[in-house]
């Protein structure tokens, strides 16, 4: 069974060297232990931060072990009576083909009704991540123009949707490249699109919100903050969820430098973890499985094949090669 280790600290842009496809010995599950076979595995750009070795909301990955992550996988043996041979299930122990942990560590989860993969996407974290924002962190109310970047990746394909659905009547995304801004339009609902390789977002942005901006959905920091808090209006809510624009950065980034005009907006921006509002779950997970299954909320998912090539799915997630999820198929 093979593992992706990290093996040396990246300074900017990771490289695949690293990083090591490890080879180990398979052992078998103890009282209380399930084995897992991974049959599709996450890769995240918050895992960017963690091969660094600072201190943040989580641990940093240890150099020459194994990688973690959200992962979906099958029992193949299991030494725990409420998690039996066959049940799917969802864990943090991704980057592997195999996947020995307790019991309680997994959820089983259903995979007649849904695809395994929707666990690691609009019905798992990614999904929550775009409802806590909008209806939590940076409330959309009815009538409201809303902002999202990142609008063609996997938080932002939802995030626009679900805009609309809590309210919004005008609903506006950028993405990097024309393919991306005519499907933000064509598939994920959006009224208006930016391509950000463009240039001038600020111009771009006055263009398909000409009235303005009530909440801007934050994927991607730098200018696209600068841009957007030169957009809202008064008493705008900005949900600072990523700023995926700066993750390789090798050194100080410049803050938005129009952040002033908060003050006169009455602006609030606020940064969030999808992790604080798990109590959001339940609630979401039965809306979106709703419109999930009467077709009103489009998911999509790039997928990359085989545990050699998670890695370079990883760096291509980050360059934007994905369009909705980017997720790593190990089986079937
Ligand atoms: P995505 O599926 O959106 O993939 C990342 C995307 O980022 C790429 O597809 C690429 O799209 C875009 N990108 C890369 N570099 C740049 C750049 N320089 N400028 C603008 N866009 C860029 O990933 P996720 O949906 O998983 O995550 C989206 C954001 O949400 C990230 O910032 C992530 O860290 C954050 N996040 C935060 C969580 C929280 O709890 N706060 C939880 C989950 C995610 P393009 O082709 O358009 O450039």
């Amino acid at each position: 069974s093979r593992e992706v280790h990290l093996i040396a600290r990246p300074v900017g842009e990771p490289a695949p060297t690293d990083f090591a496809l490890v080879e180990t010995t398979l052992a078998d599950p103890g009282p209380g232990q399930v084995l897992v076979r991974n049959d599709w595995i996450s890769v995240d750009p918050y895992m960017r931060g963690r091969m660094n070795d600072t201190k943040s909301y989580v641990a940093p990955y240890a150099l020459g072990a194994p990688m973690d992550g959200g992962a979906v996988g099958t029992v193949i043996a299991s030494g725990d009576d409420s998690v039996p041979v066959g049940a799917s299930v969802l864990h943090a122990l991704g980057w592997r083909e195999h996947a020995l942990l307790p019991a309680e560590a997994v959820r089983v989860v259903d995979t007649t009704a849904v695809p395994a993969g929707a666990y690691l996407n609009a019905l798992g974290m990614i999904g929550l991540t775009a409802y806590a924002g909008l209806t939590e962190v940076a409330p959309v109310r009815e009538g409201d123009v809303v902002f999202v970047s990142g609008a063609a990746g996997a938080v932002g394909s939802i995030a626009g949707q679900l805009a609309r659905k809590l309210g919004a009547s005008r609903v506006v995304g950028s993405a990097g490249g024309p393919e991306k801004k005519r499907r933000l339009v064509e598939e994920f609902g959006y009224d208006a699109a930016i391509d950000y390789r463009e240039g001038d977002l600020e111009k771009q942005l006055a263009e398909v919100a000409p009235d303005g901006v009530d909440v801007y959905f934050d994927n991607v920091g730098g200018d696209h903050l600068r841009a957007a808090i030169a957009a809202m209006r008064d008493h705008g809510r900005i949900a600072l969820c990523g700023a995926i624009s700066q993750y390789n950065a090798t050194g100080p980034v410049p803050g938005p430098d129009n952040l002033f005009l908060a003050v006169g907006k009455r602006l609030s921006l606020r940064g969030f973890i999808v992790g604080d509002h798990g109590h959001l779950m339940g609630e979401y997970v039965r809306r979106a499985s709703g419109w999930l299954a009467d077709g009103e909320l489009r998911t999509e998912e790039t997928v990359v094949d085989g545990i050699d090539n998670a890695v370079s799915a990883f760096l291509a997630m980050m360059r934007g090669a994905n369009t909705g999820k980017m997720l790593v198929r190990l089986t079937g």
